[in-house]
């Protein structure tokens, strides 16, 4: 789960990580104190390139950019709210991110002099301005491991200390709120000597959900809380299937016959009607959706509840283009109650996805 900008930088607030001074708004200002910084507040990364973070010296200037952002979309996204913050007067930008380092099996610092620019750039061109710290999982990271980091890279040493300070703040965020990502970039040396994270961006280890109260950030709000597996793909054809490995295997049968899931959706074992209605109703929000295929292998899993399912939703959606295939556990049941309402059931999982393939590229 990805946190706005402004989220991440109340949580390095509360963890003592300087921030430009700032508020979140998506309406016009009444003052302005200085030049400000003026940052679309989207999820989309390298927003400062796509036009997404503007600079204003005057309330007019500030309120015309504000606006301006307001009515634009960044990289598809729309942009609902922006971030003034005072603008900081910069000397130096540095990088730091923290990251898990998969194959080490490690959380990973990574701390860059070159700072500001894509990163992905510095490690392709000038990969030893990078240092890399791993982190040991089972210790406690302290200061002076966060100074060590940063020894022999060349920071002035009246810097070592504030930087450093930096790290060890920013890993404490990382292990104490589960995240997957916890990125300063710039991290910035003012005219002054201070040290200011300028961006933040901090993503949050969804399996880490119950261990948390993320209920402050939008995207969790945002959430939506569904009783089975759902997975948006790009395709048009809505696949259902119950257990991972039928679903997916659904979507191969799809793909064979020349078709495009536009999700998996694994209903798990034993989905009761409400369930297999819930999911059916998921696929067909989306308008793009042209054609339903439903793969079940009843066990515990019965028959008839997931045709009670479909048969519900059908009512709502009396014209969905739906192929079928069901066996096991009351199939009679579930056969007829499809039949009767006109809704025929494939022996096979080749000659349904054929089915519904033909059905669609006939237009019927
Ligand atoms: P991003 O493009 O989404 O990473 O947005 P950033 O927040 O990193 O901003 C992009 C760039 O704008 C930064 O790398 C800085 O160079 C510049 N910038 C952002 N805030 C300030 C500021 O307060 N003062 C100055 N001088 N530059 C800023
Ligand atoms: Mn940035």
């Amino acid at each position: 789960m990805k946190l706005h900008e402004y989220e991440a930088k109340e949580i390095f607030r509360e963890y003592g990580i300087p921030v430009p001074r700032g508020f979140v708004t998506s309406g016009k200002l009444e003052k302005v104190e200085g030049p400000v910084v003026i940052k679309a507040q989207v999820l989309v990364g390298g927003r400062g390139k796509a036009g997404g973070v503007l600079f204003a010296d005057t309330l007019e200037e500030a309120n015309r950019k504000i606006e301006e952002l307001l009515n634009k979309s960044i990289k598809g996204e729309k942009v609902e709210k922006v971030l003034v913050e005072e603008r900081v007067p910069v000397k130096k930008e540095y990088y730091l991110g923290i990251v898990i380092d998969r194959v080490e099996k490690k959380p990973l610092i990574l701390f860059s002099t070159e700072g500001g620019v894509d990163i992905e750039e510095v490690a392709r061109r000038n990969p030893e301005k990078i240092v890399k710290y791993y982190v040991d999982p089972q210790e406690e990271f302290l200061p002076y491991m966060a100074r060590n980091m940063l020894k022999d890279i060349g920071l002035p040493s009246p810097e070592i200390p504030k930087v450093a300070d930096v790290i060890y703040r920013a890993y404490r965020i990382f292990r104490e709120w589960d995240a997957t990502l916890v990125e300063i970039n710039p991290l910035v040396i003012t005219e002054d000597g201070r040290v200011i994270a300028v961006d933040g961006v901090v993503h949050l280890d969804e399996d880490a959900y119950f261990r948390h109260d993320y209920s402050r950030f939008e995207e969790y709000r945002k959430r939506e809380d569904l009783p089975f597996a759902y997975v948006e793909l790009p395709g048009d054809i809505g696949v259902i299937g119950n257990g991972a490995g039928l679903t997916l295997a659904s979507m191969d049968i799809i793909k064979e016959y020349g078709g495009n899931p536009a999700c998996f959706l694994d209903i798990g074992g034993g989905a009761s009607e409400e369930i297999v209605k819930r999911a059916l109703e998921k696929v067909l929000e989306r308008e793009d959706v042209k054609g339903v295929f439903i793969n079940i292998m009843a066990g515990i899993t019965r028959c008839d509840e997931v045709a009670r399912g479909i048969v519900e939703v059908l009512k709502k959606h009396p014209h969905v283009k739906l192929s079928v295939r069901m066996m096991g556990t009351r199939e009679e049941e579930g056969r007829r109650i499809l039949k009767e309402n006109g809704i025929s059931v494939e022996d096979s999982m080749e000659e349904a996805a054929k089915k519904l393939i033909e059905m669609l590229n006939n237009g019927e």
